[in-house]
C-alpha cells in the first residue's frame, strides 16, 4: 500500500459522536472541552462535526511530527505486521536500537524504558533512592524538588510534584521529598544543610530544566551550573525531568543543553514516541544501581513502541527539525511579543525556548488562561493553559511559518475581544 493511501485511510474514517453516551461510562477525571477530535494531518485536527483547528497543543507536547506524518504511519503498519509485544523476558533488537541513538544523541550511557512520564520518573526515584542507601550510605534519603513542578501522577510522582493542588486529599503521601523555590541556589543550599545531621539527608535533586505545567519557567543557567558543581562536590544525584521540554521541543535535543551541564539521570517521554506511548529514563555513569529484577514494566520497551520512537528520533534528525523549531519558536515568540505590547493590560510577558512558549497574563486582572484558550478554540486554534495565568503553545515540531502566522493573527484577534 502507497504512503498516499495511508495517509488518506487515516484521515478518512468519520465516528458517531455522543458526548452523553461518553460521560456516562467514562470517569469524569478530566475537565474535557466539548469537542472530539478524530482525524488530524500535519498540524491540523478536525472534530467529529467536520470543524478544523489548528494544533498548538500536539497532545500536549507531544506529536513530534504531527498527525498522520508518512514515516509515522510508514513505521507503525511495519512493526505491527511483523511483531508488537513480547515481553522483557527477552531481547527485543527494537529496543536497542532506540537506546542506541538516545545514548549517541545524549549524555547517557544507557537506557530503562517505560510507558509515560510519570513511570519514567518513577524509575529515576527509585534508582535515586537505591543509590543514596547503597553509595552515600544514607539511611533516610531526601529528594529534592522544586516549587511549582510537576513530574507526574502517580503518588510518588505527585509527592514530587512540588504544588499541593496535585496532592489534595491523596494523603498520605511518599515520604522523603523537601521542597525548595525554583532558580533559587541558596535555597537548595540551606535545603541540604539543614538535612547534615541526623540520618537523613539529600540524595537527589530532581528538577525540570524548563518548568513545562507549573507556567513555562526556563531554568537559569548559573543556577543550574552552580547546582551541577554542588551535587560534583557532594555525590548528590542530579536528575532532570526532561518529559515535556525533552526530544527537540527546546530547541536543543534535550533541554539539559540550554543550561550548559549535562545531568545524572534524566527521563523522557511526552514527545518521544510521537503519540505512541513510551517513556524513558537515562543515566550517564549510574547504569548499575538498579539490578536484574529490581525494577521491570510489562510493556516498557516493547517491538511496536520502539521502533516508532526511533522513527522519530531518526526523522528529527534527518529533516533537520531542530532548526525548524528553533526559527519558528523565534518566530512565534517575537509575533506574541508584538501582541503583548498591543495589549499591556492584559498580558505581561512571553518566555521560552524553541516551541515550548507561554504567554503570561497579568496577575490583577480576571482574565484567566483559559478564556484566552476558549477563546482561541472558537476561532480554530488548539491551546492549553499551564496553570492559572499563562496560555500554553507547544506545537508539533513541523509547523511552518504560515500556521505560526495564522496562530499568531488568531491569538491577536481573541486578545482584542478580551475584557478588563
Ligand atoms: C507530562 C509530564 C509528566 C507526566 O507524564 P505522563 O506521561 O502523563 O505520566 C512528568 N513530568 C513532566 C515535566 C511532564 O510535563
Amino acid at each position: 500500500m502507497s504512503i498516499e493511501t495511508l495517509v488518506q485511510q487515516a484521515n478518512l474514517s468519520s465516528t458517531a459522536f455522543n458526548k452523553e453516551n461518553f460521560d456516562e461510562v467514562v470517569m469524569s477525571t478530566y475537565g474535557r472541552f466539548p469537542i472530539a477530535l478524530e482525524k488530524g494531518l500535519g498540524c491540523r485536527l478536525w472534530d467529529t462535526e467536520g470543524k478544523e483547528y489548528l494544533d498548538f497543543v500536539a497532545g500536549i507536547a507531544t506529536c513530534t511530527l504531527g498527525h498522520a506524518h508518512p514515516k509515522i504511519i510508514e513505521a507503525v503498519t511495519q512493526q505491527i505486521q511483523k511483531i508488537q509485544h513480547v515481553s522483557n523476558l527477552y531481547y527485543i533488537p527494537e529496543q536497542g536500537e532506540l537506546a542506541r541513538w538516545i545514548v549517541d544523541n545524549s549524555c547517557a550511557d544507557k537506557v530503562f524504558f517505560c510507558n509515560s512520564g510519570a513511570e519514567a520518573n518513577e524509575a529515576a526515584i527509585k534508582l535515586a533512592r537505591k543509590y543514596a542507601h547503597t553509595v552515600l550510605d544514607i539511611d533516610n534519603p531526601i529528594i529534592l524538588t522544586a516549587n511549582a513542578s510537576f513530574h507526574g501522577r502517580t503518588l510518588a510522582t505527585i509527592t514530587a510534584t512540588g504544588q499541593p493542588k496535585y496532592q489534595k486529599n491523596f494523603n498520605p503521601l511518599v515520604p522523603g521529598f523537601n521542597y525548595v523555590p525554583y532558580n533559587d541556589i541558596d535555597a537548595v543550599e540551606a535545603a541540604i544543610g539543614e538535612l547534615d545531621e541526623g540520618n537523613y539527608a539529600v540524595g537527589a535533586i530532581m528538577l525540570e530544566p524548563l518548568q513545562g505545567e507549573g507556567g513555562i519557567r526556563p531554568g537559569d543557567v548559573k543556577y543550574f551550573q552552580k547546582l551541577r558543581s554542588i551535587c560534583d562536590e557532594t555525590g548528590i544525584l542530579l536528575i532532570f525531568d526532561e518529559v515535556q521540554v525533552g526530544m527537540g521541543r527546546s530547541g536543543k535535543l534535550w533541554g539539559y543543553e540550554n543550561l550548559g551541564i549535562e545531568p545524572d539521570v534524566f527521563t523522557s517521554a511526552k514527545g518521544l514516541g510521537g503519540g505512541v506511548p513510551i517513556g524513558a529514563m537515562m543515566t550517564k555513569k549510574f547504569c548499575n544501581v538498579l539490578q536484574a529484577g529490581e525494577h521491570a514494566s510489562t510493556f516498557g520497551g516493547n517491538p511496536f513502541a520502539c521502533a516508532v520512537a526511533t522513527t522519530v528520533c531518526h526523522t528529527l534528525e534527518k529533516e533537520n527539525i531542530l532548526q525548524n523549531v528553533c526559527n519558528r519558536g523565534e518566530q512565534l515568540r517575537e509575533g506574541l511579543r508584538n501582541i503583548a505590547s498591543k495589549y499591556p493590560q492584559h498580558i505581561a510577558e512571553v518566555r521560552g525556548w524553541g516551541l515550548i512558549n507561554g504567554m503570561e497574563l497579568q496577575a490583577d486582572i480576571e482574565l484567566n488562561a483559559i478564556d484566552v484558550v476558549k477563546a482561541a478554540m472558537k476561532e480554530g486554534l488548539l491551546l492549553v493553559p499551564a496553570g492559572t495565568k499563562v496560555v500554553r503553545f507547544v506545537p508539533p515540531l513541523i509547523v511552518t511559518e504560515a500556521e505560526v502566522n495564522t496562530a499568531l493573527q488568531i491569538v491577536d484577534k481573541v486578545m482584542g475581544q478580551m475584557k478588563g
